[in-house]
This record gives structure tokens, sequence and C-alpha cells, in this order.
């Protein structure tokens, strides 16, 4: 069969990998002059330090096979992601450790001491949390929630953490004791060569064309495969006939410096009077190399509405878009010829490792299907 994949992200590399590895053939478009999608990664011409074009990513996973899998297409150096956060004119560290708990209340607890403080601290009549904000009081109490959770939050999402979910704050775990890693997964890493390079070696493969610089709406006349898997936008291949789908988008402000800008890769600021969410510096991602480099290149990140011209990056998903969502999928659903998947295609935050999780999935089901005759 002759498939159209629109998207040279890791959805669309891994489902062209695995279909041209099957006998297919393929033609995988891309809209960018790169492929990578969201998680490109490129050499800055000035310095030479390896940038992520559009927000850090670090890799990290606690499923085995897709561990595997990105092993097979590049190498992987060891990287702990160790956030710092600054609240109110002072360094924590972040996720909330014993650490940040002792340092913030001015205390030496223990464990077990630390984990009933925190008890005390919390708003005990609260046994459902309904939203962020309550689920924060709920876990860790007024005081840290304020100081780490409040101002970060509304400058992430633009509104009050009231009106977001509490499925938001359960991405980061509390811990009482001295382990800083901001992620639990057990494998952890960065592609030494950065992810643009892993993602063009998945799809280096004798059945597969890469067509860069290609907006699907563009090619839609020429398309002469058998079925397109599309990783865009799902509103946007309706010709957003039920509405725009809303998202977040990030502007980054560069800053060049000489040496060490802020001595680790990545700093949460907390406080609402920082228009800024985070700063993070870049070559820090690379620690085996982060020496090599004179300068140094960070950049401040800035989270507002994202307007019809914006990259999309985090889904909103309150009531209004998840009920146009099913729109979409209602009318998906019924489109012959199609999948969608992927972050865009199924309007979901997706980590690297459950896109590439679900991606791997969707081709075991496009096989079981194919074997039998079934449609797509
Ligand atoms: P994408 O990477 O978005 O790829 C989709 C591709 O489709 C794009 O290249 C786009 O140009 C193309 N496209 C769209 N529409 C069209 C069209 N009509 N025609 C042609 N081409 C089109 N995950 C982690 O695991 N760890 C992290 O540290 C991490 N950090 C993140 C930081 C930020 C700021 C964000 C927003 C996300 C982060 N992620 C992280 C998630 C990660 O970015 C996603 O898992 C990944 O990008 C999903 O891949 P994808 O292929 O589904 O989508
Ligand atoms: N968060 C926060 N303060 C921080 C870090 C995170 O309030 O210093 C909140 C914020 O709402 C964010 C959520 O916790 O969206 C989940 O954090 P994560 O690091 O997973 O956010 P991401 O940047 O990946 O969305």
């Amino acid at each position: 069969m002759h498939f159209c994949i629109v998207g040279a992200g890791f959805s669309g590399a891994v489902t062209a990998r695995h279909l041209a590895e099957r006998g297919h053939r393929i033609t995988v478009i891309d809209e960018r002059a790169h492929c990578g999608g969201n998680c490109h990664t490129a050499r800055d011409p000035q310095t030479g330090i390896m940038l992520h074009h559009y927000g850090p990513h670090i890799f990290h996973t606690a499923q085995e096979n897709v561990w595997q899998y990105v092993q097979r297409f590049g190498k992987f150096a060891p990287y702990i992601n160790r956030v710092k956060a600054i609240s109110q004119g002072r360094v924590y560290t972040l996720p909330i450790t014993l650490l940040t708990i002792n340092q913030f209340f001015g205390r030496t607890m223990h464990p077990a001491e630390a984990r009933e403080f925190i008890h005390q601290q919390a708003v005990q009549d609260i046994t459902s949390p309904r939203n962020f904000e309550e689920q924060a009081l709920h876990m860790i109490g007024p005081a840290l929630y304020e100081a780490f959770f409040k101002g970060y939050t509304t400058k992430q999402w633009g509104l009050p953490p009231t009106d977001l979910p509490a499925a938001i704050l359960k991405r980061l775990p509390v811990r009482f004791n001295y382990d800083d890693n901001y992620f639990s997964h057990p494998y952890q890493g960065i592609p030494i060569e950065g992810y643009t390079a892993l993602i063009e070696s998945i799809l280096t493969h004798p059945h597969i064309t890469v067509r860069l610089n290609t907006a699907f709406e563009t090619f839609r006349n020429q398309n002469n495969s058998d079925h397109i898997i599309y990783t865009g936008p799902l509103d946007r291949y309706f010709r957003f006939c039920h509405g725009r789908l809303g998202y977040r988008t990030l502007d980054f402000e560069r800053i060049d410096a000489e040496g060490d800008y802020q001595g680790t890769a990545v700093i949460n600021y907390c406080d609402a009077t920082t228009p800024y969410t985070r700063i993070s510096e870049h070559k820090h991602f690379a620690p085996w190399e982060a020496s090599l480099f004179s300068k140094t290149v960070c950049f401040r990140e800035y989270s507002r509405l994202a307007g019809p011209k914006d990259t999309p990056y985090y889904p909103i998903r309150l009531a209004r878009e998840t009920t146009m969502l099913d729109r979409y999928v209602r009318t998906a659903m019924a489109t012959r010829n199609i999948s969608f998947l992927g972050r865009l295609g199924t309007y979901r935050y997706l980590d690297m490792d459950v896109t590439i999780g679900e991606a791997l999935e969707a081709c075991t089901i496009m096989d079981q299907h194919l074997a039998l005759g079934k449609p797509l």
C-alpha cells in the first residue's frame, strides 16, 4: 500500500518506519523546513550549542519497549532533570522534596516528621478536589501552594487555578526525601546528536520519501495514497468546521551571555510578578560537552493564548474544548481512509515516550487490520 503521513515528528516517523519495514511505500510530508516536529534540535550557528527550538525536551520513560526502540536510532547520554525554582527571592528545588520543605519552613525535619507536618498544613476538609487549587491545598496546604504553584500556574495557563483541572498538578510528585529528580521514570536521557538526528534516522529507509516545506493543504490534490496518517491539528484538517480548539503558545526570548548564565538547565520563576515562567540554559542539557563552549544561550519562556498563526503547544481542554473535540472525533470517525495520531491529531498533551508508545500500538492495530483485509 501507499501511505501519506502528515508530520515528521515522533508520531509520523515511528509510524512511517514501521509501515516501511513491512514493505509499504511511504511519503512523509511536513510543512516545516526540518524533521523532528516540536522536539526539533539544531546547533546554534553563532555558538555551536545544541538548541531545543520549541522548548527543552528530556526523554524519560517507564516503558521498556519504548526505551529499547529509541536506542535503535541514536545514542543517549544519561540526563537527570534537576529543576530549581525561585519564589519570593529565594532558590529552592522542585518538585517539592524534603529539602524544599525544610528550606521553605526553616526546619531540619526527618521524612516522617515532614510528612506529618505537611499533613497538618493540608486543608483537611477537601476530600475530593474539584480543581487545581483544591488539589494543591489538599496535597501541600496554602503556604507551599502560594509560593510554588499559584503564580506559575496562572502565568502558564492564563487562568486562575480554580478554573483548571486537578490532573495538571498530579504530574508533579511531592517527595519526603532528598531525591530532586524531576521525573520518577527509570529510563532518562538526551540523544547525544539531538532529537532531529534521531528522528531523521528513524525516517531513513528506502521505502520512505520525506518532503519538507510541504503543507498538507497544498499537497492534498497531489495525494494519491491509499491511506493518510495525519499528525497535524485535528481541527485544521476539517477546516475548523466546528471551531478552533484552544491552545497555549510560548514566546521564547533569547539571552546571549558569556560563560555560565544561571548554573543549571532550568530555573522556574514562581512569582506572579515575574512575567516569564522559566529560563532554560541549553548547553546544560548536554553536560558532556557544556564545558567546550565559552558562550551560553538561554531562553526566557512566556506563555499566552495561541492565535491562528502561532505554534500550538499546550491543548487547553476545558469544557468548551472537550465539547468541540467530541464533535471533531465524530466527524473523524465518519471520514474514510485517514487515521489521526499524535499530540495534535488527538488534541492531548503527550510526552515523547507516550507519543512513541501510542504510534507503535497504532501500528500493531493497522497490521492486524491489514492481515484480516479490514479497512484501516
Ligand atoms: P509534533 O512534534 O508536533 O509533530 C507534528 C508535525 O506535524 C510538526 O512537525 C508539524 O509541522 C507537522 N504538521 C502539522 N500540520 C501540518 C500540515 N497541515 N501539513 C504538514 N505538516 C503539518 N515530552 C517529553 O517527553 N519530555 C519533555 O521534556 C517535553 N518537553 C516539552 C516541552 C514543551 C514546551 C512542549 C509543548 C512539549 C514537550 N514535550 C515533552 C512533548 C513533546 O513535544 C511531544 O511528545 C511531541 O512533540 C509529540 O510528537 P508528535 O509527532 O505527535 O507532534
Ligand atoms: N507548575 C507550577 N510551578 C512550577 C512547575 C509547575 O505551578 O514551578 C504547575 C503548572 O501548572 C504546570 C504543572 O504544574 O503546568 C505541571 O508541571 P510540568 O513541569 O509537568 O509542566 P509542563 O511545563 O510540562 O506543562
